[in-house]
């Protein structure tokens, strides 16, 4: 495999041994999930070499990610604007509020970073075939980065996913499977029905998905001009992206870039919030949700592959997790487009609304990051909808 200087293999999150990079899925030994490992002292990177926005987007950080960028599978992914919202700083009352708007990513999502990643992992493996279950937003984006690799793809969306993601899957080619009911139905499917030789792209099963959402501490950090943020919130489903933001901020603080990495909040809808409970309850794990019912079909994640590693990540940088109603998800996201400009999706109108819940913990001269996972348009139709329902 073509991999970088400083990447030494895959350490299991739970019995800390390293296998080698050519290993698949999760640790052999216990089962856990598996992280990519570095040699710190190996990489050579100053402040300098991560800031602007650069063409070619997250692979920019090639020294910390474990493939180089000319080996990358890649549409420029990544390298986001940071965006000032301050008519919400003034209505949270915190110092600054800035809006990490991956809702321009090439799918319109944070997942993309990933995907990336994940596939050309994939692509050094040699692998013919790729796998998911997603609630719908996965499933377009690996399509995505599975056509760019000529790797045949296979996933498996609740029939609740939206219009726009079973239809781009469909332009992006490959196989789709629409399962009857939500996204645990469709996790059923595809154990039911994954063949040998299907490489699994789950986030956690891979150990490269979460890995290339740490890109966006990357990002933050840079942009923020070094000045590490007080709090960054993001909206909880599955764990990846908070997992990643907390590696990312801890490899910069190992390097040296940062003294101190911010505190992370998760966010979460009420109609399914188990890390968030977890959190509540003070428990290393969550328990799988039962009854699901919320909008927020990116986040109806009954059983979060990484909520282990979520809470440890609350727990390592003095964070917390909020629980939000899905009516306060969908104003939020309105109110961004509405008074700010910026389009928000109603899976991210989540943490917006859990700001509001949290302000107190913030402060009032805090900057506060909030993570917009997903582009407005993602979700048109909920959101229209609740206008519609407020007669408006
Ligand atoms: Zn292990």
């Amino acid at each position: 495999m073509n991999t970088t200087e400083a990447f030494v293999g895959l350490e299991c999150t739970s019995c800390e041994e390293v296998f080698g990079v050519d290993t698949h899925g999760r640790c052999p030994d216990c089962g856990a999930p598996l992280d990519p490992a570095y040699d710190y002292d190996a990489v050579d990177i100053e402040r300098a070499d991560l800031e602007g926005r650069p063409h070619e987007g997250l692979w920019h950080f090639d020294a910390l990610l474990p493939f180089p960028a000319d080996a990358a599978i890649t549409t420029a992914e990544g390298a986001t604007p940071l965006v000032e919202a301050p008519r919400l700083a003034s209505e949270l009352d915190v110092g600054r509020v800035v809006i990490k708007d991956d809702g321009r990513n090439p799918t319109g999502t944070t997942l993309d970073r990933g995907f990336s990643v994940a596939m050309t992992a994939a692509k050094q493996q040699d692998a013919e075939d790729a796998t998911i279950a997603a609630p719908g937003h996965g499933a377009q984006s690996l399509a995505a980065y599975a056509g760019r690799a000529n790797v045949r793809h296979h996933s498996f969306v609740p029939s609740r996913s939206t219009f726009q993601n079973k239809a781009m899957t469909n332009v992006h080619g490959g196989d789709m499977r629409v399962v009857g009911g939500r996204f645990p139905d469709a996790v059923e499917a595809k154990a039911e029905q994954v063949l040998d030789g299907w490489l699994d792209l789950q986030e956690f099963t891979t150990p490269y998905r979460h890995e290339g959402a740490k890109t966006i501490a990357y990002e933050l950090a840079a942009g923020l001009e070094w000045d590490v943020p007080d709090a960054v919130v993001v909206p909880t489903g599955t764990g990846e992206f908070l997992v990643g933001v907390e590696k990312g901020f801890r490899e910069l603080r190992t390097l040296g870039l940062v003294d101190d990495v911010p505190r992370l909040f998760a966010a979460q809808p009420e109609g399914c919030a188990p890390i968030a409970t977890a959190f509540e309850r003070g428990l290393d794990a969550p328990e799988p949700w039962t009854n699901p019912d919320t909008v927020c079909g990116e986040l109806e994640i009954t059983d979060p592959a990484g909520g282990e590693l979520a809470l440890r990540a609350l727990e390592a940088t003095d964070g917390a997790a909020v629980a939000v109603a899905d009516d306060d998800a969908l104003q939020s996201a309105y109110s961004a487009a509405r008074y700010e400009g910026i389009e928000m999706g109603v899976n991210p109108g989540v943490a917006a609304a859990g700001a509001w819940d949290l302000a107190d913990e913030f402060g009032d001269d805090a900057t506060v990051v909030l993570l917009n996972t997903e582009a407005g348009g993602k979700t048109a139709d909920l959101l229209r909808s609740h206008l519609m329902g407020k007669g408006i």
